[in-house]
């Protein structure tokens, strides 16, 4: 064969490949869009940084939400922390696969989970993918969980404002908004315009700010002390003109449920911090169905 004639041979192999990426990626679209859109509203929790409770918010959102009966679904794709798996209790639970689609985990009549987290071998496993594994991972998770009819679709969302985000908010199309995660000290705050501007550009709503994190009640006393300062996210969701959805105080509870994954025995109890996420739902609730949010008030 002449030189001539190999690389244009090569040149045509390439270009089919070019094809076939282009044909799968629209293929993979389709089917993500097919199941999101079987769910009424998506909202993404996201914050500035890693550690503030993001997950901690989102998960305790979607239990608020599936305990006032709405059916619902959490999403933890945080793919560095996912930390759903611990919250809940669900950590080694098998991952049942049917026709080629991921079963999520019924947590309640109400509440579907799945985490990326228990895809993971070990913890360590996501920190050694390189970036386009990463980005292969979370697109695939999203497209290959078959939620079934929801209400709502609570998604956990990797922190900060890089490519994982990004991938992340960029494939769930139709979002309703996220909710930005954030504490009240000046630091974290600097983070959160970061996340807002970010929901900005990529043109997705900022459904409101959340500040966790937001004093100490003292479970003896129930004075509050403000160790991380008091106010910084609901200052500068005001400067920026974005929603305020409330505060969460520090709650030793809120830890000890945590790591001993009953989040959701901790909800049933009824207590402040269970009370107080509530609230934080609620103006929520009211932005993405306002037509029926009137009706009850
Ligand atoms: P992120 O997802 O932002 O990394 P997590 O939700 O994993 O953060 O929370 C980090 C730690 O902070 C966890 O141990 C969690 O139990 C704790 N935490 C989160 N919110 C609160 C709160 N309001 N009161 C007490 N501890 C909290």
């Amino acid at each position: 064969m002449r030189d001539g004639e190999s690389s244009t041979r090569a040149g045509d192999d390439v270009g089919q490949q070019v094809r076939d990426r282009k044909l799968e990626d629209y293929l993979e679209r389709e089917a993500l869009g097919r199941r999101m859109d079987q769910i009424k509203h998506k909202i993404l929790i996201l914050s500035g940084k890693g550690g503030v409770g993001k997950s901690t918010v989102a998960a305790s959102l979607a239990i608020s939400l599936a305990l006032s009966g709405h059916r619902v679904g959490l999403l933890d794709v945080d793919i560095h922390g996912p930390s759903v798996p611990k919250l809940l209790n669900i950590e080694g639970r098998r991952i049942s696969v049917r026709d080629e689609t991921i079963i999520p985990i019924e947590f309640d009549k109400n509440l579907r989970v799945m985490s990326i987290g228990l895809l993971l071998q070990r913890d360590d496993d996501a920190v050694i993918w390189r970036g386009p594994m990463k980005m292969g991972a979370i697109k695939q998770f999203l497209k290959d969980v078959e939620w079934g009819e929801l209400d709502y679709l609570i998604i956990d969302s990797p922190p900060g404002t890089g490519d994982e985000p990004l991938s992340v908010c960029q494939l769930i199309e139709k979002a309703d908004g996220a909710v930005i995660v954030t504490t009240p000290q000046d630091i974290a705050v600097t983070d959160v315009r970061k996340a807002i501007t970010f929901c900005w550009r990529l043109s997705l709503r900022v459904l409101g700010v959340v500040e966790n994190m937001s004093g100490f009640v003292c479970p003896k006393c129930g004075e509050v002390t403000h160790i991380f300062k008091r106010g910084g996210g609901e200052k500068l969701a005001f400067e920026m003109g974005v929603p305020f959805l409330g505060r969460i105080p520090i709650d030793p509870q809120v830890v000890e449920a945590s790591d001993s994954g009953k989040l959701y025995l901790h909800f049933l109890s009824q207590s402040e911090t269970a009370r107080a996420f509530a609230e934080v739902i609620r103006p929520v609730l009211a932005m993405v169905e306002p037509a029926r949010h009137d009706e009850k008030t």
